[in-house]
């Protein structure tokens, strides 16, 4: 497994699976790793997790992660500026003082831009740069977006850089409970191709 310390962004990261965040070390990474095999475990350890939803499907966002509140407790949590603020305004039953509303997410997201103004390109690149292991990107399907091109820039990175990666309610659950978060047998694979492109040969 990688043990190279992770680089602070706005907070103290929970970032702990030992997975590079500087970018000159992930090129270095890049350029001497095969891929086959290579990558980094989970382990069960804190992740950074990516939460972005258009405004059409940010009802349902917010009920996901109400669904899920538990869990995503547990990791650090980035998300575009709206997203994370409604995410913030969430209440549940305060556990602690029954009859009172508690806000769980409360001062818990880093919140970027708003997506339409930077917020998704900020992801993609913390993607890019290794800090993001997770994007859970609830897309409006139904209609062409103003920053569009934003969004097949952020997606086509989740992709490329083979992070976890959800656009739908269902995968979602299934990501986050996956049972290869906890398997330390199993690494996620940092793709060929990337080493591949940097040391491309060209005169
Ligand atoms: P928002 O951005 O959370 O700031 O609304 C979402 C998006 O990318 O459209």
């Amino acid at each position: 497994m990688l043990n190279i310390v992770s680089r602070n962004l706005n907070q103290t990261p929970a970032f702990s699976i030992g997975f590079c965040c500087h970018m000159e070390v992930f090129a270095y990474l890049c350029s001497r790793c095969s891929g086959t095999g290579y990558g980094f475990n989970f382990n069960g350890s804190v992740m950074n997790i990516a939460l972005v939803a258009h405004d059409g499907r940010k009802q349902e966002l917010l009920s996901w992660v109400r669904y899920n509140q538990a869990i995503l407790s547990k990791h650090t949590l980035y998300a575009t500026g709206t997203t994370g603020r409604l995410i913030e305004e969430i209440t549940i039953d305060n556990p602690e003082v029954p009859g009172t509303l508690t806000c769980p997410f409360k001062g818990k997201v880093t919140k970027l831009l708003s997506g339409p103004l930077g917020g998704d390109q900020q992801i993609g690149a913390m993607i890019a740069e290794g800090k993001i292991q997770m994007l859970i990107f609830f897309c409006d399907n139904l209609i062409v977006q103003g920053h569009q091109n934003d969004v097949s820039a952020l997606t086509r990175l989740a992709a490329l850089y083979n992070i976890a990666f959800a656009t739908n309610r269902t995968t979602a659950d299934m990501l986050l409970t996956s049972s290869l978060m906890d398997n330390p047998d199993y690494k996620v694979q940092i793709p060929d191709c990337i080493a591949k492109y940097a040391n491309r040969d060209l005169q």
